[in-house]
């Protein structure tokens, strides 16, 4: 059987929610095999393969030594493919360093693994490291499919848990592609992986999902390629990062217009009255700075993000008023506001922003939760959350649409991560709590 045909065969035993097509240069894709509606699950699946990393252990100590040496994977990509053996290509050894899986198992593994033509460089990479571990007389099928099984755990797997630290294989999740403007979201507890549809997806469209947060979809193009290029190896060449102008990099022009830059930072889109004013090279030079200042304190503690976002929040919004540098700025400073209505203000801005970044942006669970921030500041603004209410305090709720946002913010979350996802639950809670408010 052909793989595509084989991988197709294993996808209907999992129901046939999709399935799998040769997209020519793209590769293989996923497209759904019948209409799905926004919020359906479109499919759960338990994990395909498990591997815990054993920081104790001697083997995976000595490769943490060669990845220091090579600066080429991290130790847990070593270990990961080196778990996923079989007992035929380590037969030779009494003694193995490590546990084994079946030959159907690390077939399926295999299925994931893109041709690369880089495989023969790295052989030698790998004969060294398999010596360094006393497996010196692999064979060298057996070395490439090292190379291979590592290829897949690095750019397929998925976050299992943080302690001990574990990755696993989703097979069918595995095969979806990325798109900065996904259709698709998917959530993993324990159970398994669960995706669902952010909007409708007709028959026959590629279903796609997102390698990088919510929150770092509204990042702008150039940013969401550094994060793919250094996590996935690749370069994003969806139909967002085609866009000539980059909507997540938006500046006040001298008249008070928007206007964004482009994806590569060499113009800025026209402005109708005519202005020549800000120059490319005025707004990339404060924009590196203000990107600069998010990264060095992404980290940071609160007060110090705080002070920060109080020194320069004003300048940038000035000049880069729907900037996602200029978000992470509000962010900071709703979290220490001295006063309600300056939180909601904040709150406000982001939300801004968010809505209006890419064509999805509102189906995205990160605008979700600034939404119902935003709620939240707008109760406790209009004294709803105190225990004693205002006697207008019915008339001020409704005149501010606080708790229509909110329901909308849980609807969102529901939709995108499903019932029992935490933040959905934290909303819904929010929601019965100010439920006798509630005059519609
Ligand atoms: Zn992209
Ligand atoms: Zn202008």
């Amino acid at each position: 059987m052909e793989e595509e045909e084989e991988v197709n065969a294993y996808l209907q035993s999992c129901g046939g929610f999709v399935a799998c097509h040769d997209a020519g240069s793209k590769g293989r894709i996923l497209v759904a095999t019948r209409d799905y509606q926004s919020g359906e699950v479109i499919y759960s699946e338990p994990p395909l393969h498990i591997i815990e990393e054993d920081e104790d252990s001697e083997v995976f100590q000595r490769l943490e030594d060669f990845a220091a040496r090579h600066a080429l994977y991290s130790a847990r990509w070593y270990w990961c493919a080196l778990n996923s053996m079989t007992a035929s290509d380590l037969e030779q050894f009494a003694q193995l360093p490590c546990s084994i899986i079946s030959e159907g198992l690390q077939r399926q593994l295999l299925w994931l693994c893109a041709p690369d033509e880089n495989a023969s460089e790295a052989l030698p990479v790998f004969q060294e490291l398999l010596h360094d571990l006393g497996m010196a007389d692999v064979p060298t099928e057996v070395t490439r499919k090292f190379w291979q099984l590592l290829q897949v755990w690095k750019y397929n797997s998925f976050e299992y848990s943080d302690d001990p630290v574990a990755s696993a294989i989703y097979l069918q999740a595995s095969f979806h592609s990325h798109d900065c403007n996904p259709n698709a979201n998917w959530v993993a507890d324990d159970a398994g992986l669960t995706l669902r549809a952010r909007h409708f997806i007709p028959a026959g469209q590629e279903v796609t999902i997102s390698y990088l947060s919510d929150e770092e979809l509204f990042e702008s193009t150039s940013q969401r390629r550094m994060r793919l290029k250094i996590s996935k190896d690749f370069h994003c060449c969806c139909q967002r990062c085609a866009e000539l102008w980059d909507r997540s990099r938006g500046v006040r022009c001298q008249c008070g217009r928007l206007r964004f830059l482009d994806v590569e930072g060499s113009m800025l889109s026209p402005c109708d009255a005519g202005c020549n004013w800000p120059s490319v090279d005025e707004v990339l030079r404060r924009e590196e700075l203000l990107v600069l200042l998010c990264r060095q304190q992404a980290d940071a503690d609160r007060a110090t993000r705080l002070a920060s976002a109080q020194t320069f929040a004003a300048a940038a919004e000035q000049l880069l008023p729907r900037h996602w540098a200029t978000e992470c700025l509000w962010k900071w400073l709703a979290e220490g506001c001295a006063t309600k209505l300056e939180a909601k203000d904040c709150e406000a801005k982001r939300l801004r922003f968010l809505q209006d970044a890419y064509e999805g942006a509102k189906r995205n669970t990160h605008t979700a939760w600034v939404m119902s921030s935003l709620a939240m500041w707008t109760l406790s603004s209009c004294g709803a959350l105190q225990h004693a209410t205002p006697p207008d305090c019915s008339a001020r709720v409704r005149d501010s649409g606080a708790l229509e946002l909110l329901k909308e913010a849980a609807g969102l979350l529901k939709d995108l991560n499903g019932e029992d996802d935490k933040y959905f639950r934290h909303v819904q809670r929010n929601l019965e709590r100010v439920s006798h408010l509630d005059t519609a």
